[in-house]
C-alpha cells in the first residue's frame, strides 16, 4: 500500500562512487525515478535521490546520494561519505581504466569509513547492453569483487538490466548485516 514519505523504520546512506560517465546518475536515476538520459548531466554537486524498500516486514528508506559531476575532479569531500552504510562501486564494463580505478575508488572509500560500522560494498559493471564492446571479463570483475569482500553485479540502466536488483541486494545486506 502507499507508504508516507516520512514513514520508514531505517534510513539508509548510500553512495555512488566511480569514474565519471560509467553511468552512475543515470543509474540512479533508473532506481529512484526509472528514467534514463542519453545526455549527461551538467549539475556539478552533490544530489541525492531518495526510494523505500520494503524487505521483512520493514521499510527501508534509502538515501542515494550521486556525485553529481565531481569525480571528474576527483575533490569528493568527507560530507560525502558520513554516515553511509552502502557503497555502489561503478565501473563502465568497456572502458578499461574505469575498472583499474576502482582501487582508487575503494581507497578513498575506506580512508572516509568509519572502521567500527564497515560500509556495505556492492561492485557495478555497467552498460551490459553493451556486450559486444566488452574489455574487462566478468571472471576477472568476480575475482576483484571477491578479493575485495564486495559483491559484483552487471546491470544496464539503458536497458533496466539488474539496477533494481543491484540496490536491492546492496540495502538489505545493509538491514541483515546491522540487524
Ligand atoms: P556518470 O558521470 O557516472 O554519472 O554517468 P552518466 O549517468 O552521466 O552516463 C554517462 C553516459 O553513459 C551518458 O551518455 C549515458 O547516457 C550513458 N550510459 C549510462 N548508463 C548506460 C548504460 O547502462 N548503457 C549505455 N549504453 N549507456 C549508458
Amino acid at each position: 500500500g502507499y507508504v508516507a514519505d516520512e514513514e520508514y523504520d531505517y534510513l539508509y546512506k548510500v553512495v555512488l562512487i566511480g569514474d565519471s560517465r560509467v553511468g552512475k546518475t543515470n543509474l540512479l536515476a533508473r532506481f529512484a525515478k526509472n528514467e534514463f538520459s542519453l545526455h549527461s548531466k551538467s549539475t556539478i554537486g552533490v544530489e541525492f535521490a531518495t526510494r523505500v524498500i520494503h524487505f521483512d516486514g520493514k521499510t527501508l528508506k534509502c538515501q542515494i546520494w550521486d556525485t553529481a559531476g565531481q569525480d571528474r575532479y576527483r575533490a569528493i569531500t568527507s560530507a560525502y561519505y558520513r554516515g553511509c552504510v552502502g557503497a555502489l562501486v561503478v565501473y563502465d564494463i568497456t572502458q578499461k581504466e574505469t575498472f583499474q580505478n576502482l582501487d582508487r575508488w575503494l581507497n578513498e572509500l575506506h580512508d572516509h569509513m568509519d572502521h567500527d560500522n564497515p560500509v556495505v560494498v556492492m561492485l557495478i559493471g555497467n552498460k551490459a547492453d553493451l556486450a559486444y564492446l566488452r574489455v574487462i571479463p566478468k571472471d576477472e570483475a568476480k575475482a576483484f569483487a571477491q578479493k575485495e569482500n564486495a559483491f559484483y553485479m552487471e546491470t544496464s540502466a539503458l536497458d533496466t538490466l539488474n539496477v533494481e536488483t543491484a540496490f536491492r541486494k546492496l540495502v538489505t545486506q545493509v538491514y541483515i548485516t546491522k540487524d
